[in-house]
């Protein structure tokens, strides 16, 4: 452009060309935005985000926002057993909406993903055939649009925890301007990531690898508990009250009626067996009939409630390395700065403890939430949806558990901040992973995450 307008302008008689080249220089130099957009399929819901990024720039931390994000309707896709086109169909509002807000010219080169996470991890395990069918119906329906779309699949929980934790580090700018890298704490309905960089090499390779970014090499630490999510957790602890064998392993014939220190005082929840054990992370008991009902009747014991989160967690099987989260499973001691989010940050900021809170306040708070009877949390938050209210008592019970007992987090506590966003942009794996496979990281290619499906 600049070199026509140079030209140009040794001939003054050509004015009205000279303003036209001048205007397409000034065209030229005009910032054109480009666009992305993920879908996270998470276990209870899916999220669409729409980024957007200034085409002529250099890759460099911060430079890719959020521009818009879409909640789609209904629940996850893997509870689209039974209809899976509904899955694909379901997305369509959310994608008109991402239309609207990108120029058409540019639709067709601008990148689509869907990424599932555990939610349809745990379908996978129970039945692949429908997982798949769901995955191509959701695939079918983003293809009717005209954009550049890359595939819909599932996520390993390795990916789910290092795009997280990507994510954290490129909206806070430590890949370059800082250099302190953060740890990340991702709490899923169905999964728990934990990742971050040790002070010392990591021991077991199948939850380590070794990444350069802007020129730095990291090694990062990840694992993704399945089934430890919050609503699976929580779905365990279900379990554990109606068998009423508090190691869970015998097949006693469930209780109709029992009693949920979680839940609070007259809080009674009816449930057909068929939908407690709707999920592979809850051993089925011996016989079986789905069409069972029990009643869990809330009692509203902070303490008794706290105790039991230690059962549906192993913290004593630890025989491979000295260092261990739960589980048995192998965990270097946590170091520097966490960001907790998705369902650690939902919870923390319903009880008033987020972005940080001192643990004798925590602990404080969340018993005098637990032992609230049901009519006066219900009466004191008439608008908050009644299965999250019913559940931010067991599920902080459940947060502290694994934090301070699991992850070993005792003598740092104050090392954790519960966040949603960084400067309006949504905490998670969706912008870690466009930013990868869009190459927008600088390293020469895509990072590679591989490691064991958790
Ligand atoms: P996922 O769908 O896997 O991303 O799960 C997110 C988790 O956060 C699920 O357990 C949801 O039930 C939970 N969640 C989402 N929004 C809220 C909220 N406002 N309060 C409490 N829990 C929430």
């Amino acid at each position: 452009c600049v070199y026509l307008e140079i030209r140009v302008m040794d001939k003054p008689c050509f004015k009205p060309v000279l303003l036209g080249i001048t205007l397409l220089a000034i065209a030229c130099m005009t910032v054109i935005a480009l666009y992305g957009i993920v879908f996270d399929a998470g276990s209870t819901h899916t999220s669409l985000f729409l980024y957007q990024w200034p085409g002529n720039k250099e890759n460099n931390t911060g430079i890719v926002s959020q521009k818009l994000t879409c909640d789609v309707k209904g629940d996850g896709i893997s509870s689209y057993v039974t209809n899976p086109p509904d899955a694909g169909q379901s997305l369509k509002e959310c994608i008109d909406v991402a239309m609207t807000a990108i120029p058409p010219s540019q639709l067709s080169t601008t990148p689509v993903y869907l990424g599932a996470t555990a939610g349809m991890r745990l379908l996978m395990l129970e039945n692949q055939t429908q997982a798949e069918r769901i995955l191509a119906e959701v695939t079918k329906a983003i293809q009717s649009y005209p954009f550049d779309f890359r595939g819909a699949r599932i996520l390993t929980g390795m990916e789910e925890g290092a795009y997280g934790w990507i994510t954290i580090n490129y909206l806070l700018e430590g890949f370059i301007k800082s250099g302190k890298i953060q740890g990340a704490l991702d709490l899923g309905g169905a999964s728990a990531q934990i990742s971050f960089t040790p002070k010392d090499p990591v021991k077991d390779p199948g939850s380590a690898f070794d990444l350069q970014l802007y020129g730095y090499r990291y090694q990062l630490y990840t694992y993704s508990y399945l089934c430890y999510g919050k609503d699976q957790a929580l779905k365990m602890l279900q379990r554990l009250e109606s068998k009423g064998d508090k190691d869970g392993r015998s097949a006693a014939r469930p209780s109709s009626v029992v009693q949920h220190p979680c839940y609070h005082r007259n809080y009674s929840l009816t449930l057909k067996l068929g939908e407690l054990y709707n999920s592979p992370c809850v051993v089925k008991p011996l016989p079986f009939d789905p069409a069972l009902k029990v009643t869990f009747l809330g009692t509203g014991d902070s303490q008794l409630c706290l105790s039991l989160m230690k059962s549906i967690i192993n913290l004593t099987d630890c025989s491979f390395y000295p260092d261990c989260g739960f589980n048995g499973v192998y965990q270097p001691p946590v170091n520097g700065e966490f960001f907790a989010f998705s369902a650690y940050f939902y919870t923390f900021n319903f009880l008033g403890l987020a972005p940080r809170t001192p643990l004798p306040r925590v602990l404080a708070t969340i018993e005098s939430y637990c032992n609230k009877t049901w009519d006066t949390v219900s009466h004191q938050y008439p608008k908050v949806k009644e299965t999250y209210l019913r559940d931010y008592c067991g599920s902080a019970h459940y947060i502290m558990t694994i934090l301070l007992k699991g992850f070993k987090f005792n003598d740092s506590w104050d090392q954790i901040y519960f966040y949603k966003q960084v400067r309006d942009n949504d905490i998670g794996w969706t912008l870690g992973y466009m930013l990868n496979l869009t190459n927008l990281i600088s390293s020469d290619r895509p990072l590679v995450i591989t490691g064991v499906q958790h």
